[in-house]
């Protein structure tokens, strides 16, 4: 189906390369070339973050018998956590935040 598509547009080519100047063919193949790789980076890029999203477990509470604190190594701020929605550390100051688990007796 694509490659009877592809014959009439190689002569269309062919005609306007040998008419117009070459420069008008490669330069559209080229442009198309870009956007399909384009495309292409963007896809992988947006099936690697749903996968990674797939991946993160549902939330939930900290256990009683020890505390998770996060701390910002910039401007000391700390964090207490509550409950865990997913793997990664909150950002602050540009920077993802330390984990520190206390473990309380
Ligand atoms: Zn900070």
């Amino acid at each position: 189906m694509f490659l009877l598509l592809l014959i009439p547009l190689i002569g269309v080519a062919i005609v306007v390369g040998m008419n117009f100047g070459w420069q008008w063919v490669l330069a559209p193949l080229l442009g198309l070339f870009l956007l399909r790789w384009l495309l292409g980076s963007l896809r992988a890029l947006v099936t690697d973050a749903k996968h990674l999203e797939a991946q993160e477990s549902t939330p939930e509470a900290v256990g009683t018998d020890e505390r998770t604190l996060f701390w910002c190594e910039e401007c000391g701020t700390e964090v207490l956590l509550l409950v865990r929605g997913t793997s990664r550390a909150p950002s602050h100051c540009g920077q993802r935040m330390h984990e520190r688990t206390e473990i309380l007796s």
